[in-house]
């Protein structure tokens, strides 16, 4: 059994005589004769579970029960006498798992202390499989790269944080050129092949802090924080030659390559999530336009810095 007990009481007799059983029992114990004695060893030990006496010298069981639960992944099963001065809603508003009644049998303590092991097993289950399912909402299937839902969620956080610290934001908006016409000529499948490799290309060529969307069948997007024009355009650059130099084989001696247009784009102070993304994609297009395989950068240019053009007119800026 991996799992390790700490008991808690300055009754030397009762600490020792559980330890004994539960050693018999199987279980792997430490004791300890004080609330601060059992605060030091949590640090080191990888304690599961802490069986404490309710009265103890200097802090008491309950406030041990408050300290332990606030820094540790801990289940606490407390050991109190009919005093009254304590009751159960109490232990458990401390975060107590559970509480038991002195003078008590050690089958008795044994059979809650597995109920608390089992609990616990289920909540650790519970839990994995609450993050499994919230990383599969946000995740698109096919290419494991997130999704268009997080994508939404994302940017808005990243706006969020742009508006506050003024730091520049990037959105790069990627579309496959002619990917009608490989689906046609090879297949569906081998489509979904290319949709794969392109997000793992696109991945491999992001820094830590940048994240990679599915937008839509073919499209892609890529969320730049803290990123200038000039830096995001090396970042596209980057993708667009890695894309180009991958060589697919669709059919056997078959080598094929494939392109990408990107529209680039960076985040006006306080404009609509839209505004930004409907930029990126005409930048997408002007990419399109000029011949495919290529990046478009759309900004706007600040009213300050226009001389006789017309201010809401984004300027343009198209290179290979
Ligand atoms: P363009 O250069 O103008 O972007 O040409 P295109 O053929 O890529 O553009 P269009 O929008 O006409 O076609 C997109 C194609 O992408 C249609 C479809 O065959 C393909 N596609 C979209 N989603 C998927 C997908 O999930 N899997 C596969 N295999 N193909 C997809
Ligand atoms: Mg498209
Ligand atoms: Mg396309």
């Amino acid at each position: 059994m991996d799992d390790l007990v700490l008991i808690v009481d300055d009754d030397a007799g009762i600490k020792d005589s559980i330890y004994e059983f539960l050693t018999r029992s199987g279980y792997n114990s430490i004791t300890a004769s004080s609330a601060e004695e059992a605060l030091e060893l949590i640090k080191s030990k990888r304690v599961n579970v802490a069986i404490t006496d309710i009265m103890l010298p200097g802090k008491d069981g309950l406030q041990l029960t408050d300290l332990m639960k606030q820094s540790h992944d801990i289940d606490v099963i407390v050991m109190t006498g009919y005093s009254g001065e304590y009751s159960y809603e109490e232990a458990i508003n401390k975060g107590a798992s559970d509480l038991i009644f002195k003078p008590f049998r050690f089958e008795e303590l044994l059979l809650r202390l597995k109920k608390v092991l089992k609990n616990r097993q289920l909540v650790k289950d519970r839990d994995r499989v609450l993050s499994k399912l919230e990383k599969l909402a946000i995740t698109d299937g096919l290419t494991k790269l997130y999704n268009l839902r997080h994508f939404y969620n994302q940017l808005e956080v990243e706006i969020g944080r742009s508006i506050r610290y003024g730091h520049s934001l990037a959105l790069l908006l990627l579309d496959i050129d002619k990917f009608k016409m490989y689906n046609d000529a090879y297949g569906h499948l081998e489509g979904d092949k290319v949709l794969v490799r392109l997000s793992q290309i696109i991945t491999s060529c992001l820094r830590t802090m940048d994240s990679a969307f599915r937008y839509g069948g073919e499209e892609f997007t890529v969320i730049l924080p803290e990123t200038k024009g000039e830096e995001a355009k090396n970042v596209a650059n980057r993708i667009r030659t890695a894309v180009e130099s991958e060589r697919f084989l669709p059919e056997p001696d078959k080598v094929v390559t494939i392109t990408i247009s990107i529209g680039l784009t960076e985040y006006v102070k306080n404009e609509q999530l839209s505004t930004f993304i409907k930029r990126a994609d005409q930048a997408m297009y002007n990419s399109k336009a000029k011949g495919r395989n290529r990046i478009s950068s759309l900004f706007v240019v600040p009213a300050s810095n226009q001389s006789n053009r017309n201010p809401n007119q984004p300027e343009i800026t198209d290179h290979k």
